[in-house]
């Protein structure tokens, strides 16, 4: 609106007589804000075209996962939680079984939110492409009280077993990057990625076939049992609910408000540009 006014005064001013030589100052510098405020429109129209509404959207929950000493406290209070359960499980088994942890690696033992702030930073959604380099950096970190959790394990005589959704072509960038940062059983016998389905059961059988599984770690459900993988969008978490006893004894769900299956769940399954799902995303928030 006001850019239409300054324009409109210019465009007046470029009729009248030029005679007058106070007019024509004031056209000058008329014409010299407008020139002004069409380049500032123009910046922030570039500026704008860099924010994409989705990634955006990331802002806040990657900064708590990055800043704030909540996320840590819970890492090490689901950790600390871990510790007993594997002491407690090694108490009763009095050597009868081979015992098992099964942990998830993204967002449950390795630190992966420096790849979402640059989702932030350049505009730009997931990408395998992307994923990919980031992997192949090998910078992950590990996540609080993640490499202290796996050695304890280690020294109770508990295995570990890494089952994750990153794809088998990054078999040995993880187990470099889970040897870096210290990891027990960072090897090729216990860290078992997707080959084609990115569905966990059959690997989880793997494991339940020689060793007696105590715990599962994960942030996302798919971590614990497929049957909790929503499906549809009236999905009313009735598998969860069923097994709330579960949660705390046999699976220890970690925090991850950055992405995961819960994101996509509600969604319409057909093609959206990432405005689209950052509005669709809106939408969807209960509020009063
Ligand atoms: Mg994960």
């Amino acid at each position: 609106m006001i850019l239409w006014m300054v324009l409109l005064n210019y465009f007046n001013l470029l009729f009248l007589p030029l005679t007058n030589s106070k007019l024509l100052k004031m056209g000058k510098k008329l014409a010299y804000s407008a020139f002004g405020f069409i380049l500032g429109m123009i910046i922030m129209a570039f500026v704008d075209f860099n924010i994409n509404p989705l990634s955006n959207q990331l802002v806040n929950a990657t900064m708590w996962y990055q800043q704030s000493d909540e996320m840590k406290a819970i890492y090490l209070q689901n950790f600390n939680w871990a510790k007993k359960i594997v002491e407690m499980e090694q108490i009763k088994n009095q050597n009868q079984w081979k015992l098992a942890v099964v942990v998830d690696i993204d967002e449950t033992m390795l630190d992966n939110s420096p790849y979402e702030g640059m989702l932030v930073k350049t505009g730009t959604s997931f990408s395998p492409e992307t994923w990919n380099k980031w992997v192949n950096l090998r910078q992950a970190k590990a996540l609080p009280g993640a490499v202290d959790f796996t050695r304890f394990a280690r020294n109770h005589g508990v295995e570990v077993f890494y089952i994750s959704n990153r794809s088998v072509s990054q078999l040995e960038a993880t187990i470099d990057n889970l040897k870096k940062e210290g990891f027990a059983f960072a090897d090729k016998q216990h860290v078992l990625l997707r080959d084609k389905t990115s569905d966990k059961t059959e690997r989880r059988k793997q494991v339940q076939q020689f060793y007696k599984v105590i715990l599962y770690l994960g942030d996302n459900m798919g971590d614990f049992d497929q049957k909790y993988k929503v499906t549809a969008p009236e999905y009313d978490s009735t598998a969860l609910h069923k097994d709330s006893q579960l949660f705390g004894t046999r699976y220890i769900v970690m925090p991850n408000p950055m992405y995961g299956a819960w994101e996509r769940a509600r969604m319409p399954k057909k093609p959206m540009t990432d405005r689209e799902k950052a509005i669709f995303k809106i939408q969807s928030l209960i509020g009063f």
